[in-house]
């Protein structure tokens, strides 16, 4: 089994400096731009690696990493770490966020808001510069990419965009609601690995 720095090229990155990345942070945490912040206990910032060869993006807190400002750390940030162990990425590899920062109530994906919230993801990924992207669910692939074919058509399979490559998988919390999907959600993680360790393998 490839060990994970064997998995993602490490990527060429721009200099940067952390305190760009605290203010932006801190930013996010205060934002009162939409109405969720009327909703939410606090803003999900991010968690993981600063130097991430991949970022993985969801689409929005649930209850319970709105509790702990943490995203993906309820059930389906288990089944999302389990995965995470089967690609075989160490902790300096990766780094999880969502496109919306706050919490939205009854769980609804806010159009309204994820637009408005958009700068922050788009300022986050330009900061993290990871080589890879994995969108996690419908709304956070149509958000990287609006003309991307309907999630279960797009799942599993590699797509370029202007931002670089781009693996769409189903919702983790989607593999939890039927066998079927979570069928689908192992075969795309290893459909993942795979194409990991063949970009590995191509020339720089
Ligand atoms: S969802 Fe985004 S835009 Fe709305 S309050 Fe939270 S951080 Fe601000």
């Amino acid at each position: 089994m490839a060990t994970a720095t064997e998995l993602v090229v490490e990527p060429l990155r721009p200099r940067r400096d952390l305190r760009d990345w605290d203010r932006l942070s801190a930013e996010i945490r205060r934002c009162r731009k939409c109405p969720l912040h009327r909703t939410r206990t606090q803003a999900v910032v991010y968690r993981g690696s600063l130097t991430p060869r991949l970022v993985f993006v969801g689409e929005a807190p649930g209850v319970e990493e709105d509790r702990a400002g943490v995203p993906f750390v309820g059930r389906s940030g288990r089944t999302l770490d389990a995965a995470i162990a089967r690609l075989g990425l160490a902790p300096s590899d990766y780094g999880v966020l969502n496109v919306l920062k706050c919490h939205p109530p009854g769980n609804r994906f806010d159009r309204r808001a994820a637009r408005t919230c958009r700068p922050y993801l788009d300022r986050q990924l330009a900061w993290l510069a990871p080589q890879v992207i994995v969108s996690l669910g419908s709304p956070a692939l149509h958000a990287l990419e609006p003309n991307a074919p309907p999630m279960l058509e797009a799942a599993g399979r590699p797509r370029t965009t202007a931002r670089g490559p781009l693996f769409p998988l189903i919702h983790p919390a989607a593999a939890l609601r039927s066998r079927r999907l979570a069928r689908r959600w192992s075969a795309d993680v290893r459909a993942l690995r795979r194409w990991l360790i063949a970009l590995r393998a191509q020339p720089v």
